[in-house]
């Protein structure tokens, strides 16, 4: 099944022109932040001219808006950056470009992507594709919800410790966070390098591994990226699937757990033996993130001075000109996060906590290791619970973190993990399965959920 397949042979101008009018008309859901509608006009009539050809000839998407994309404003939802204009294209955008993509406008996010409910952006929270009282989910949430309602058939975002997981599976599409340096960071507003990666949102596994085909690969500008290796490949029989002991406690949805159980017989009837495996280091593993990103998110914010990027405050001197600009520019969550880097990084700290947390990484990278000596795949929720009501965690900071307990391990680890959509709650909510590979098995783990789409 593709759903991109659908827009080829049609005009470009008219499915660009669609997909703007189709996001207008949702601009509720407040998942657009902003068009790049003359740029992509433009395009589409060299499309139509057979100027531009490509695999993606003509399909338009949307861009999280921390991709610096030209023809629009790049502003990782901030009032740091609201006004900043990109002097570069993203790699991975140039990519899909050169494929004859159209990128239509920017997607809203939770600030510099910091969260997991979008309710953090500048400029207001995106909601649910399904029910306008709960959250997007995010930080990917406007991507998230794009796709979701069909304005393209497909977004990208990134994905630091669930960004576009968790959203996929509150919307109830397909999310991909690859292997990490599967997609070059080149071009993106940095938040923690040793877990930032790109993805994308579509409707069909076909469709994501073609856009993951197309965007992965060496980049000489991102020297983290791996040689190419995602190949669309066919969907090895008889897996050794292990379902995830930790995941499935009585603290996680009822109705969550229901959905991931039919993903499971599912995955039987196909053929595959699925097992339930124990990983107990997975308790110290959101513990773990909440130490090695905000101190990653501490240094690489650190440029944001005033001076440099974006916003600069009015003050007489300097010392007031670094503080005001960041005050005024950076959202609670920002600051938060930049007050716990700095305080792990501290000299008095840095052993009990960095080091502490690096350490304890390197033996839950050892612990997935070890079951992939055994096991093809690992399966679990994406989420404990589905989306949850706007402003419900809002302000609990720890309850919010809570709801990465699922996706930060893949994130720490580097692994290719993708949630799939696995049916509704009784309140009629998407629920996402998670399905984690080995480094570098992502087409594999897209055809195996390729090949149990359809029969749901
Ligand atoms: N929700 C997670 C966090 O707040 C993940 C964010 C992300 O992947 N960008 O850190």
């Amino acid at each position: 099944m593709t759903v991109i397949a659908d827009y080829a042979g049609k005009s470009a101008l008219e499915n660009v022109k669609a997909a703007i009018e189709a996001a207008k008309q949702n601009n509720e859901y407040n998942a657009i932040l902003s068009f790049s509608e003359e740029r992509a006009l433009e395009r589409a009539a060299k499309v139509d001219s057979g100027e531009i050809t490509g695999k993606l000839a003509g399909i338009p998407f949307v861009a999280k808006d921390n991709f610096l994309a030209v023809g629009t404003t790049t502003t990782a939802a901030s009032h740091f950056l609201e006004h900043f204009t990109a002097p570069l294209q993203a790699t991975a955008i140039e990519r899909l470009e050169a494929e004859g993509a159209i990128c239509i406008g920017k997607a809203n996010l939770d600030a510099f992507a910091h969260g997991g409910s979008t309710e953090n952006s500048a400029f207001g929270p995106t909601k649910n594709a399904g029910d306008q009282t709960r959250v997007s989910g995010g930080s990917s949430g406007g991507s998230a919800v794009v796709t979701a309602l069909g304005i393209v058939p497909f977004a990208i975002g990134t994905d630091t410790g669930g960004s576009i997981r968790q959203p996929a599976s509150f919307n109830g599409v397909i999310g991909v966070k690859p292997t990490y340096g599967t997609v070059s960071r080149y071009g993106v507003v940095a938040m923690a390098s040793s877990t930032d990666t790109i993805g994308c949102f579509t409707n069909s596994a076909a469709d994501a591994e073609m856009i993951m085909d197309i965007m992965a690969g060496r980049d000489t500008s991102d020297m983290t990226t791996l040689p190419d290796f995602f190949k669309p490949v066919e969907v090895k029989a008889n897996q050794k699937i292990g379902i995830i002991k930790e995941f499935m406690t009585d603290d996680v949805d009822e109705d969550v757990r229901a959905r991931v159980s039919d993903y499971v017989e599912k995955l039987k009837a196909a053929g595959h033996t699925v097992t339930e495996v124990s990983m107990p280091i997975l308790r110290y593993a959101l513990a773990m993130y909440y130490i090695i990103v905000p101190a990653e998110i501490s240094s690489n914010l650190a440029r944001y001075d005033g001076v440099r990027y974006g916003r600069r405050a009015d003050s007489s001197n300097l010392s007031e000109l670094y503080g005001k600009s960041r005050d005024e520019g950076f959202m609670a969550e920002n600051k938060r996060r930049i007050m716990i880097g700095s305080y792990v990084l501290s000299s008095g700290f840095f052993d009990a906590y960095y080091l502490q947390a690096q350490k304890a990484r390197t033996l839950l990278i050892n612990a997935f290791n070890e079951l992939f000596d055994t096991y093809d795949v690992l399966v679990g929720p994406v989420s404990p619970t589905p989306a949850f009501k706007i402003g419900e965690n809002a302000s609990d900071p720890i309850k919010m973190y809570l709801a990465d307990i699922m996706t930060v391990p893949a994130s720490l680890a580097g692994l290719p993990a993708i949630s799939v959509p696995a049916g509704q709650t009784s309140d009629g909510l998407p629920v996402g399965v998670q399905l984690i590979g080995q480094r570098r098995s992502d087409a594999q783990l897209l055809a195996l959920a390729g090949s149990l789409e359809g029969d749901a």
